[in-house]
Formats: structure tokens, C-alpha cells, sequence
């Protein structure tokens, strides 16, 4: 039978690229085996109903990983297991629970301390436009109050459960201060989004942050072809996220989960190569005068977002390397229009109010060829400029750089 790799640091703690390739994965030379093995039970068999009583009951009352078998597939997965493992390891924490998607993930966060009476949520935006909309319309029963880094202390009430930023913020890039922010929580968990950092740039609870979110499907996955979604903690609210995923059932497929684990192997690399090619990508960008802002992250990244002199859509429209479509993190580069798409359920007021101008393009630098993928764009602006020169007869602006996005 599997057994469950617990996450306990064992020796002098080992870099990232080692991690990467070895989390969750210590027990395999024991089993016999090199690949991971991937376990697609739903339920388990026993002939001992007093033992599983028993285990149910534990796992009711404290949320801990039963020891053994999980009984039923909504409990737990060996496979998932491993994922969870690794990606804690990774990011510096003492555990990890995966869920269906990254709202998923969001979603168990935002119950697991309604739960205990504590509704109202501090955030700051922008937020990845369905976070925004998922908080905004309080479908879970959470209030919101958004504010900027500065105002979080003032917006924090008795009953406020989490403080959420994201960093770098999707679409725009914009950074905060994470040590500053979590200051600011005082008690309050701060919940980090790190789908754009992922730990290979960032890890945020080395910065004070008790809850990190991944959307998995971005990076962690790496090859645009799982859902998923992560989060990192301690192991006291880890329990309460497994009980909420038990009860409401938002959990993550085994084979995404063996795909995920499969992905951290190469997310070091992919990450540093992508964004290599994303800093030469914004340098170029920010000396065009096709262009009137790039916003690329102090802390780098493989994503950048940049407003074109002319037509955004006709940018889109263009591309022939490069995939229009949304989402990001994948192996090959996508590119899209937030106002459009990724955040077109946020309200056209509160776009502005965090920043998405109608004229922001963000783009997912893969690992394709850097001349490649400039000779695309270069053709999409030039499509884009063309229609804007014809209407106005004007010379473009110059390029306004501004690291860290605004
Ligand atoms: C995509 C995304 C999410 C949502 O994740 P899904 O896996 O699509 O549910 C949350 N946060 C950020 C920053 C994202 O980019």
C-alpha cells in the first residue's frame, strides 16, 4: 500500500531545482519504483468498519490526513498527496491542500473563515478579474472592502477574516510590499496570490503571509493542459481547508494532481528561462514608440502587460506566434486583452480603479525563440499603429517604462 510522504524537512533544507525534482518523491526508490505512481480509486476497501469509524471520526474533528487508506476519494488522494507535498515544500510552508482550480482553492479559503464567524474581507486591487467579481458579489456571503497597502490597517474590523493581495497583481504587474502588507494585518492572515511570482521568484510566507494561493493551472502545471489550484499554510489551517474540500467537494483530480507534480520538476527552469526572455521582451517594448507604457515586475517574471499607442484588439487580431488567448504560464506564449476578457467581469469603474487601462495588453512569455517572438509582435504593432497613424496623421509618444507596474 502507498504511504502518505508527510511534509517534515528532513536535514539541511535543500535548494529549490532540488526540491523541484525531489519533494514528495523521497519514498519511490523504497516502493521499487521511479515514476510516480498514480492512484484513480474513489473509494477504498475494508473489511475493518470499526477502524474506518474511527479514521472518519478523527479526520470529522481535527481535518488531519488520516493515516492510511483515505476511505473515500473526496478525503484525501495518495497521488494529490505527493503534489501537495512538493508545491509546501517549495514554498516554504508546513503543508499544502489542492483543490479543483484556483477558485476553488479561493473559494475553501473564504469559507473555511466564514465558518468561524469572520465574513469580511480587506483586499486590494487589482485582483485576477474572477477573485474581484467572486469577492465583489459575495457569492460565498463575504463582504469586501477595497483599499490600497496603505489603507489595509484602517479597513481591518473584528470580523475580518483574511487580507488579500496579489503580487505581481494580474493583469497590471503593480507590486506590493508583502513584509509592509503583512505588517499591516497585524492578526489577520494575510492570503498572497503567487500565480505570477511563483516560489522560484517569491515566497510569500517567508514575508509574513500565512495563506499562499496558486492558481496551478498557470505555472505549477506549465504546459496549458490541467486545472488546478494550490494553497501553502500551516498545518492548523490546512485541516479546516481539508475539512471544507471534504464538505464541499472541490477536489483535484488524481491525474492533474501526477500532472502538477510533473510540472514543479521543470518549474525552476521554465521559470528563469521564460522570464529571461520577458525582461528582453519589456526592454524592447518600453524603446518602441508603438507603445505608450510596459509594466514588467521588479522581481521579473515571465508575464508582462504593456498599452499600445494603437489598437489593442487589432494587436490580438494580429498575432500569429504568439496564441490570443487567455490564461498563462504555458510552455508557448499567449497573449490577450484583460478589459475584454480575463476581467471583463469586473466592472468597466473598478477596471480603472485598479489600474486595467482599455488599452492594456498582457502577455505570457514562453519558451519559444526571443527573436521568434519579437518578429511577431513587431508585425502585431505595426498592424496596430497602422489604423491609429491613418486616423490621426500623429507621431506616436514616446514609451513610458514604469518597473512594477502603476
Ligand atoms: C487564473 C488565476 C486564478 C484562478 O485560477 P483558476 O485555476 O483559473 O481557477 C486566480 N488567481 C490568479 C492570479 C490567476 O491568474
Amino acid at each position: 500500500m502507498e504511504t502518505y510522504p508527510r511534509v517534515t524537512p528532513q536535514g539541511p533544507e535543500r535548494a529549490l531545482a532540488t526540491e523541484a525534482v525531489h519533494a514528495g518523491r523521497e519514498d519511490l526508490a523504497d516502493l521499487g519504483v521511479h515514476a510516480v505512481p498514480l492512484d484513480l480509486s474513489t473509494t477504498y476497501p475494508s473489511h475493518d468498519s470499526r477502524g474506518e469509524a474511527a479514521r472518519i471520526d478523527a479526520f470529522a474533528t481535527t481535518g488531519e490526513r488520516p493515516d492510511g487508506p483515505p476511505v473515500y476519494g473526496r478525503l484525501d488522494n495518495p497521488t494529490t498527496a505527493r503534489f501537495e507535498t512538493a508545491l509546501a515544500r517549495l514554498e516554504g510552508t508546513e503543508s499544502a491542500v489542492a483543490f479543483a482550480s484556483g477558485m476553488a482553492a479561493l473559494s475553501a479559503c473564504l469559507l473555511a473563515r466564514s465558518a468561524d464567524g469572520l465574513r469580511h474581507v480587506v483586499a486590494v486591487r487589482p485582483l485576477y478579474g474572477c477573485s474581484d467579481h467572486l469577492l465583489t458579489a459575495g457569492l460565498l456571503g463575504t463582504e469586501v472592502t477595497w483599499t490600497d497597502p496603505a489603507g489595509i490597517a484602517d479597513a481591518i474590523r473584528p470580523d475580518t477574516g483574511l487580507v488579500m493581495v496579489e503580487t505581481p497583481a494580474n493583469p497590471t504587474l503593480a507590486e506590493v510590499d508583502l513584509r509592509a502588507v503583512a505588517h499591516s494585518c497585524g492578526s489577520v492572515p494575510l492570503l498572497a496570490d503567487n500565480t505570477f511570482a511563483t516560489p522560484v521568484l517569491q515566497r510569500p510566507a517567508g514575508s509574513g503571509a500565512r495563506i499562499v494561493l496558486h492558481s496551478a493551472t498557470k505555472y505549477l502545471g506549465g504546459h496549458g493542459d490541467v486545472l488546478g489550484g494550490v494553497v501553502a499554510c500551516d498545518e492548523e489551517f490546512a485541516r479546516r481547508l481539508r475539512q471544507v474540500r471534504f464538505a464541499t467537494g472541490g477536489v483535484l483530480h488524481p491525474l492533474a494532481g501526477y500532472l502538477l507534480l510533473r510540472g514543479l520538476s521543470t518549474l525552476p527552469v521554465r521559470v528563469r528561462a521564460a522570464s529571461a526572455t520577458a525582461a528582453e521582451l519589456a526592454a524592447r517594448l518600453s524603446a518602441d514608440p508603438r507603445v505608450s507604457a510596459v509594466h514588467y515586475p521588479r522581481i521579473g517574471g515571465a508575464m508582462i502587460a504593456f498599452e499600445v499607442a494603437g489598437d489593442p484588439h487589432a494587436v490580438i487580431a494580429s498575432v500569429r506566434l504568439v496564441t490570443p488567448a487567455v490564461s498563462l504560464g504555458s510552455v508557448d506564449s499567449l497573449i490577450q486583452h484583460p478589459a475584454s476578457i480575463s476581467h471583463r467581469i469586473v466592472g468597466a469603474d473598478d477596471r480603472r480603479r485598479g489600474g486595467i487601462s482599455d488599452r492594456l495588453l498582457r502577455m505570457s512569455v514562453g519558451l519559444e525563440d526571443v527573436e521568434d517572438l519579437w518578429r511577431d509582435l513587431d508585425a502585431a504593432l505595426d498592424a496596430a499603429t497602422a489604423g491609429a497613424a491613418l486616423a490621426d496623421g500623429t507621431a506616436r509618444p514616446a514609451a513610458r517604462v514604469s518597473a512594477g507596474g502603476s
